[in-house]
């Protein structure tokens, strides 16, 4: 068991993170905020999906005056996923202009890289903090590399040329992420904002910086911290990034909320990396979210056809009959079931599993073996193999959970 990091606990709507909380899982819709109708159907999509916050874009006053009628649809239809309002230079307008929709939002994420370049007499950071005091609102501080504040980077570049022990460029960029994010939320607090309602990340787009700027930001402060890679790429490059980064701090007991941010490609949909987050956490042991299936890659010594076919015939099924399960036997997400190509790691992996079957590989008897908690339950023939290890599942759950 991992020891978490301990942090204050923050409450985002109807749920709470931090330490003595589960990791949680966010996501961020791609619609334009101001088209309600394709806003609102993303939103309950991803939530379907299992992200437990979902953020939105907040750039202008029609995003903003959106926001009640977004929330209040998704409400009446049963969703109650924290909604998150994303603001860069002109959060300090919209959030004073629109007071409904301050009110509505369950927590505001602000950039200090933008919302210092404001042009505005009175400090937009004070005002955007005053707000979300008013309004019982959490914050999230997110310093990104892509939009730090210039400031603390100058500051930090003169000292470091007057310094006898010179840091490299690197180093006082990552220096000034986690110094702007400290700042920012020292600055909150002292406005009045409660270390109770102070969320911090600070995000890089390499995998080793990210890794860097969050331990480092950890060891100087104890704020609930989310993690991510920010600008991590699409399909499998982002994802692995992004899973690499996280996975190394989660490790480490850093982190309490999550999301693997992806480019959109054609054909995957948004919930896309709420799923690679909860098998992100669930391949960790943090968090289950489904039964997990083991299945060898298989090789020369298996006739991969059917081992591949009932690999993917049982991970459709238990797509399908998860919303039930769920409903009737809440830790079926603990089940474990494998599905493997030959003898030679096939008895002892069914074995290790709570149900398992080792198919026959090439020249090996034509029989699949079925092994239930550890002992062998029987041997499956011919056509019949996916049906009856499909049905012998079922049963299964059904006597266990
Ligand atoms: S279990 Fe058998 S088929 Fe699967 S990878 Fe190992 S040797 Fe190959």
């Amino acid at each position: 068991m991992i020891k978490r990091r301990k942090t204050p606990q923050v409450k985002i709507g109807n749920i709470s993170i931090g330490d003595a909380h589960p990791i949680a899982i966010q996501s961020m819709t791609n619609t334009q905020t101001a088209n309600i109708k394709e806003t609102v159907k993303q939103i309950k999509q991803l939530s379907r999906a299992g992200s437990e916050m979902v953020r939105l874009t907040i750039n202008d006053n029609k995003a903003m005056a959106g926001i009640p009628k977004i929330i209040s649809q998704l409400r009446k239809n049963g969703y109650s996923t924290p909604i998150v309002g994303d603001f860069h230079y002109n959060g300090h307008v919209l959030l004073k202009k629109f007071p409904q929709s301050a009110k509505a939002l369950d927590k505001y994420r602000i950039n200090p890289g933008n919302v210092n370049y404001a042009s505005s007499k009175n400090d937009p950071f004070i005002e955007i903090i005053k707000i979300a005091i008013k309004n019982k609102k959490p914050i999230r501080i997110g310093v990104n590399s892509g939009s730090i504040d210039q400031n603390i980077l100058k500051t930090l570049r003169s000292k470091n040329k007057k310094s006898k022990n010179k840091k490299s460029s690197h180093q006082i960029l990552c220096d000034a992420l986690v110094k702007s994010a400290i700042q920012s939320a020292q600055k909150a607090e002292k406005i009045g904002l409660s270390k109770n309602k102070i969320v911090l990340s600070v995000k890089m787009s390499d995998t080793q910086d990210t890794i860097t700027v969050c331990e480092m930001l950890s060891k100087k402060c104890n704020y609930v911290l989310h993690l991510g890679v920010t600008e991590a790429g699409s399909g499998l490059d982002g994802v692995i990034k992004s899973a690499s980064a996280i996975s190394v701090l989660l490790q480490k007991g850093i982190g309490d909320t999550i999301r693997i941010s992806l480019t959109p490609k054609k054909d995957m949909p948004r919930t896309q990396e709420v799923k690679c987050c909860q098998m992100l956490l669930q391949s960790m042991g943090f968090r289950f979210f489904a039964p997990t299936v083991i299945s060898c890659p298989g090789c020369g010594r298996t006739e991969s056809k059917l081992f591949e076919s009932l690999t993917d015939s049982v991970k459709a099924h238990i797509q399908k009959r998860l919303p039930v399960w769920i409903k009737k036997y809440p830790k079926v997400t603990q089940l474990k079931i494998a599905i493997m190509g030959c003898v030679v790691n096939g008895p002892g992996e069914s074995q290790h599993a709570d149900i398992g079957l080792s198919l026959p590989g090439r020249g090996e008897k034509k029989t699949a073996v079925v092994y239930v908690d550890g002992k062998l339950l029987k041997k499956l023939n011919g056509k019949i193999i996916k049906s009856n290890f499909i049905k012998i599942l079922e049963q299964y759950i059904q006597k266990k959970y």
